[in-house]
């Protein structure tokens, strides 16, 4: 979704802007951008389509060291050359690039009397108009117009009379510094950052900054100085390179045993048989006294927050509900003091988890998060947490951070239970569970050719299934997630005992269902269904941790089996989740399709 970079300082603007914009590729966007201070004039180039449709227009280099530059994801006007961002004032002073939308528009542009002079059906370009309306400091006069905009706004604006200086301003869409030797960035997504600098400083809802190559200061709305430090992220580079591999989805998949591990790393205490939580700022006392938990994501945070359910649930033996995050605010929802809400979210920026959080806190719920992305809005806004460490994730479709969230909430899991109804043998078992995971997630990785040759087979399927029981449905969940965002073959997920109650009218040879078979007390139930199926026709690929059953029943129905190893409650979803990583995976690849950038799909989405 919409991107910003903006840089200040002694190289050449040009190829540093550019290569920010195609760091910001994998977001998603319709048009890109950028403004250049040239020989004392703004230079702005600009076009609808892909990053090499702006650089076919740049064969004339420009030369500067002080710019901004624009991915757009239209909300005001159709992706044109005209509505792409930078937009400017009627005498080109200012330059401005904005993500977000701002709801008073009309009402703003009523003030200035010039609306013959907009070349853009935008809602961004009225922010130029208005600083040209300004006298005064630059970072005064977008601290006045900010003030006046009702909406969302990350932005970035340069200005002719202040030749080296950019001003960021930020309301609920992100802005992040990137502080160098003798230089200045700043950008909306740390990808575009990282080659250049591990110095990062986030900002917050209402603040803006002055970037010089020297350095930046940051106020907020009143003027007052917010005292801002820069925070160093370590191995930040290496993520956003997809180290000889195909695509960012395939390094991320196989790169999981790794990341599982860091999500684990002095986490388990052995000791107790409990897990160690530094980040969750709550007192023993205070989780005897949890009544109730509510989890709350989007998207794949939501599948992996349903597994966390049943995960808590089980050791803990507490009501546990998993929620979309939207929903959830839009319902006037009932805050109650001795529920634990938690909120999920890879980037810590996706706008509907946000707005969750800030309404259970501001009815005054305590609220946690699970976040990966250190530093982000969310995980600076929640009471405590668990931070992931799996590492950015730069493929549009989550896999690692996927398997990061369920091994977060295996841990909460674990601490909750053994502060409960788990016993030491019980949560002992756990934990070896869990240690065995990095290793488990590499057999399932050594079973690629399988799946890939699986793949093959039913790529040309227009439909499947995805049914499971129980712990296996929201396995399922995320198993159709994977194989529609990237392969765009449609994909249904329902637990299984529902197949009956209507889907099972469509299932023909014709529609491949996708099984999946826990080892434990319901899998002769869920074997059932693999009949209901068969009788039906339909080509049944059978996902199991049962290393074998009565009469090889499974073999004997299914018309393929995937068989990982066996694992306990708190790591099968992760360990089934990567073989359906690698069935979309090899669906998507044998289909031709755009593995890393699926249509229609951002990365972390911040509007609402
Ligand atoms: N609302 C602005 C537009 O439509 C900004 C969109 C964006 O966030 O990229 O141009």
């Amino acid at each position: 979704m919409c991107g910003i970079i903006a840089y200040t300082g002694n190289q050449n603007a040009l190829p540093i802007l550019l290569d920010g914009l195609k760091r910001l590729e994998y977001r998603g966007y319709d048009s890109t951008g950028l403004s250049i201070l040239s020989r004392k004039r703004i230079k702005t180039v600009k076009a609808a389509g892909k990053l090499n449709v702006l650089e076919s227009k740049l064969a004339k280099p420009i030369i500067g060291h002080c710019g901004i530059g624009h991915t757009r994801w239209a909300t005001h006007g159709a992706p044109t050359d005209e509505n792409a961002h930078p937009h400017t004032d009627p005498t080109q002073r200012f330059a401005v690039v904005h993500n977000g939308i701002i709801e008073n528009v009309d009402a703003l542009k009523a003030t200035l009397k010039d609306s013959d002079t907009y070349t853009s059906e935008t809602d961004s370009e009225v922010i130029a108009h208005l600083l040209a309306n300004h006298k005064g400091e630059l970072v005064d006069a977008v601290r006045e117009v900010v003030g006046a905009i009702v909406g969302t706004y990350g932005l970035a604006v340069i200005d002719q009379q202040n030749p080296d200086t950019i001003v960021v301003a930020r309301n609920g869409s992100p802005v992040i510094l990137g502080v160098c030797d003798g230089a200045m960035l700043a950008a909306s997504d740390m990808s575009a950052l990282s080659r250049h600098t591990n110095q990062i400083v986030h900002l917050d809802d209402g603040e803006i900054a002055q970037l010089t190559p020297a350095g930046f200061q940051v106020l907020r709305l009143d003027s007052s100085v917010a005292d801002k430090k820069a925070i160093t992220l370590d191995n930040l580079n290496s993520h956003y390179d997809r180290g000889g591999h195909p695509h960012y989805l395939y390094k991320e998949i196989v790169d999981q045993p790794d990341t599982v591990q860091q999500t684990l790393s002095g986490r388990l205490d052995d000791r107790f048989s409990t897990a160690h939580l530094g980040g969750l700022n709550l007192e023993p006392r205070d989780l005897i006294g949890i009544k109730r938990v509510t989890l709350l994501g989007c998207g794949s945070a939501l599948y992996a927050a349903m597994a966390g359910a049943n995960m808590i649930e089980s050791l803990a033996r507490i009501p546990v509900v998993a929620e979309p995050a939207a929903e959830f605010r839009y319902r006037n929802p009932v805050i109650e003091k001795d529920t634990l809400y938690i909120v999920v979210s890879q980037s810590g920026e996706t706008f509907d988890t946000l707005a969750a959080l800030r309404e259970v806190r501001r009815k005054g719920g305590f609220v946690l998060g699970v976040v990966n992305s250190v530093g982000s809005t969310i995980a600076r806004e929640v009471d405590g947490g668990i931070y992931m460490h799996a590492g950015p994730e730069v493929s549009v479709a989550s896999t690692k951070a996927y398997s990061s969230m369920l091994v977060s909430f295996a841990l909460l899991a674990l601490l909750l239970g053994r502060s409960r109804d788990t016993s030491p043998q019980q949560g002992s078992r756990h934990i070896n569970d869990l240690k065995q995971l990095p290793d488990n997630i590499l057999k399932v990785l050594e079973l690629e050719p399988e799946i890939a040759k699986i793949a093959n087979k039913y790529k040309k399927r227009q439909s499947a299934f995805f049914v499971g029981r129980t712990n296996g449905f929201p396995i399922a969940l995320e198993g159709a997630q994977k194989l529609k965002e990237i392969s765009y073959i449609h994909a249904e997920a329902y637990p299984a005992s529902e197949l009956k109650h209507g889907p099972l009218a469509l299932v023909t040879e014709k529609t491949p269902c996708i099984v999946i078979l826990p080892n434990d007390d319901l899998l002769a139930k869920s074997i059932s269904t693999m009949e209901e199926i068969k009788a039906r026709g339909g080509p049944v690929i059978a996902l199991t941790n049962a290393q074998s059953t009565p009469d090889d029943r499974i073999n004997k129905l299914a018309d393929e089996v995937i068989r990982v190893p066996d694992s306990g409650e708190l790591t099968l979803p992760a360990v089934m989740g990567v073989a359906l990583q690698l069935l979309a995976y090899h669906s998507a690849v044998s289909l031709g399709r755009d593995v890393d950038q699926p249509r229609n799909l951002a990365k972390s989405v911040t509007v609402e």
